[in-house]
């Protein structure tokens, strides 16, 4: 039964609600066995939480009301922290079920249990809440690999797929090296859902503006969601293809974001053997940074401030509204 209203970490929202959206962030990641590296420093939840805290202030001031963490489950998801965050903050935190791609998640549960059973799995997450903690997830992930999507990533997106189709809840994507958008896509529409309720992520990956047009002309999201990411693209080439994307006329499925992280379970190997030296190598991967340095150059290029409105508030407006009922 699709649902009528947002989930939050911290109960509903309507779309109306929303306001200015953060739509691919991250509060807490650790990859799978992160908690086996017995030299990594401990991670300090009450340090963690009020260092987020502050973090979320600055982007309140920056008028940002919802923060979406499409955490993968696999991933050191803690949906208690992001509600708590939620609490302490006052910005509004929606989390998502689903799992990672395989070179870098794969449970070895979820390499055996069929498509059907990892389904439900999500369902349940989304209608009945995420463990014993009763937070609903309000979105589903799904990711592939490259180049091409793998025998365990083709099972999980379908049955994100399935679930999206099932609940009405929109899908955010995890691409790796901007490709395979369109396989997600086949998956995605092939299970019977509207290619608009998927945002494919990362696509900002790509220097390809072919592979961009055609996405969108698709009908689905595109995200450019990694700015301040230097090391996978310079921000210049993700302002060039934003600008083609939206003097095509495409505005409207383009979707902002930076993939920040606030707090590090373990240590970010391999890139980086501490998250302050990963932090330090990347200066403008934080949050904040859209609003700081890339909507004045988007201005300078000549988009107007509505439009800026249009990718921040209007575009996670509609995604979310899509598949609700009623
Ligand atoms: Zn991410």
């Amino acid at each position: 039964m699709t649902l009528s209203t947002i989930q939050t970490t911290t109960g509903t929202a309507t779309p109306a609600e929303l306001g200015r959206t953060l739509i691919h962030e991250h509060v807490l990641v650790g990859y799978p066995g992160w908690e086996l590296d017995a030299k990594a420093p401990k991670f300090k939840r009450a340090e963690g939480l009020a260092r987020a805290v502050d973090q979320m202030h600055e982007l309140q001031a920056h008028g940002v009301k919802t923060f979406v963490d499409p955490c993968p489950m696999d991933l050191g998801r803690d949906v208690e922290f992001l509600a708590e965050l939620s609490q302490r903050s006052g910005m509004r935190v929606i989390c998502t079920t689903g799992a990672y791609f395989e070179a870098e998640g794969n449970t070895y549960t979820f390499k055996h249990l069929p498509m059907e059973e990892i389904a439900d799995i999500y369902i349940q997450e989304i209608e009945l809440g995420i463990g014993e903690t009763g937070i609903k997830a309000g979105a589903i992930k799904i990711a592939t690999g490259a180049p091409a999507v793998s025998d365990y990533e083709r099972k999980l997106v379908t049955a994100g797929a399935r679930a999206a189709k099932a609940t009405g809840v929109p899908i955010i994507s995890h691409t790796q090296d901007g490709c395979c958008g369109h396989d997600q896509i086949d998956i995605v529409t092939g299970e019977g859902a509207p290619a608009a309720q998927l945002l494919v992520g990362h696509s900002d990956g790509s220097n390809d503006p072919d592979y961009h047009r055609t996405l969108v002309e698709r009908g689905a999201f595109i995200g450019f969601d990694r700015f301040g990411i230097s090391m996978f693209q310079p921000d210049e080439v993700r302002i060039a293809n934003i600008l083609k994307l939206i003097r095509a006329g495409h505005l409207e499925r383009i979707m902002v974001s930076h993939d920040s992280i606030m707090c590090w379970l373990g240590r970010p190997v391999p890139y980086a053997q501490t998250f302050q030296a990963l932090l330090e190598l990347l200066p403008k991967w934080r949050s904040t940074h859209f609003f700081k340095e890339i909507i004045p150059a988007l201005l300078q290029e000549g988009v107007t401030q509505a439009q800026i409105e249009t990718l921040l508030v209007d575009n996670p407006r509609r995604f979310f509204q899509l598949g609700l009922s009623g």
